[in-house]
């Protein structure tokens, strides 16, 4: 059987340490989270990623800048085999336009293709504003685009408006051509808590026609901090044991052929093309007792509670045949069969 999902991109977490401790981290993370990957393993999963025809690479955590030396080296490996680069990170480091200046002018020179800022209520307790804005307008200096991730809560202090205010108090002036800002709701990884959310964020009936299927879940396999590899990037994730594909070991395995170990898995594949809200909807048509409507705003929140709840995965699991026919006639016979017979 070959793969009905390559990856086309590979995360990897060079460290679980983070300057901040942001409650509900996706990761776990904060100061005295010191879990790093041995640099071999990096070098040796980004010359698979090359061999597996990924195309990007993504530096995250964690707080990747912690390892600076370990995080330019594995951009620089990754720019000498063609891959592209992207960096994910809360911008603590830009304390100061110099220091701003002095990262960028050296990730720029490592060849970094991509650069995200992650900001927020949350972020801000541990990083000022004034040190994204400062990174921004280096970034931008340095010829990159810049992505702002903003934490998306009901009361939030800070938006994407407190962001453009502190860049205008640089004499920057934002536009689409520069920086792009994303909303993401802030999600807690209890599956049984409720974010503090505007109305109408979370999944309902009314709006599940617009969730959308798990676009990480095989495309983006994840080298975790402690060497393990994950099946996608999501929050939370380290959580899910499904999720986790085992530590990556160097014995010329491709991360095609890794992903490939959970293609027979019909949860996963539901998750992939129907997304966790709808995957969830479907099983409560069989079970009154699995209640789902307005509790999640993020994806990943509802994908932990279909790995947690024994209920839901009973349902998939024992109608497999009535979930698989779904998935049939979602994503074509066709590929299916396609996909089974390729040599
Ligand atoms: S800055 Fe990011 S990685 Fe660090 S604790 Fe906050 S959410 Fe986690
Ligand atoms: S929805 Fe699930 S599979 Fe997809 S990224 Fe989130 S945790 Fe991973």
């Amino acid at each position: 059987m070959a793969n009905i999902h390559r990856p086309s991109t590979l995360s990897i977490m060079p460290t679980w340490q983070c300057n901040a401790s942001c409650s509900n981290c996706g990761t776990l993370s904060h100061p005295k989270n010191k879990v790093a990957l041995e640099p071999a393993l990096i070098t040796y999963a980004i010359d698979q990623a090359k061999r597996d025809n990924i195309a990007v690479v993504v530096f995250t955590g964690g707080e990747a800048t912690l390892k600076p030396s370990v995080l330019l080296d594995a951009i620089r490996q990754a720019t000498e085999l063609g891959i592209s680069t992207r960096l994910v990170t809360n911008a603590w480091w830009a304390k100061s336009n110099y220091a701003a200046t002095k990262m960028l002018a050296q990730l720029k020179s490592a060849g970094l293709k991509e650069i995200n800022f992650s900001t927020g209520d949350e972020h801000a307790k541990f990083i000022p504003v004034s040190c994204v804005a400062n990174a921004i307008v280096a970034s931008v200096e340095h010829g990159f685009h810049a992505y702002v991730m903003v934490e998306l809560v009901a009361t939030a202090s800070i938006t994407k408006e407190s962001v453009v205010h502190e860049l205008e108090k640089l004499n920057f002036h934002s536009d689409d051509k520069s920086v792009s800002f994303i909303e993401s709701p802030w999600t807690p990884l209890d599956p049984s808590a409720i974010g503090n959310y505007a109305d109408g964020v979370c999944a309902n009936k009314s709006n599940l026609p617009q969730r959308t299927g798990c676009d990480s879940i095989y495309s983006t396999p994840t080298l975790q901090a402690d060497g393990t590899l994950a099946i996608c990037c999501g929050i939370g994730m380290q959580k899910v044991k499904d999720l986790q594909l085992g530590q990556l070991a160097q014995d010329g395995t491709s991360l095609g052929e890794l992903c490939e170990s959970a293609e027979l898995d019909i949860v996963k594949l539901l998750i992939k093309h129907f997304g966790p809200e709808k995957t969830l909807a479907m099983t409560s048509d069989f079970r009154e007792d699995i209640v789902w409507e307005d509790m999640y705003a993020h994806k990943c929140q509802a994908c932990i509670r279909i790995f947690s709840d024994s209920n839901v995965l009973n349902e998939i699991r024992s109608r497999e045949s009535y979930f698989m026919a779904k998935l049939a006639a979602s994503m074509g016979i066709e590929r299916i069969l396609e996909a089974a017979f390729d040599e």
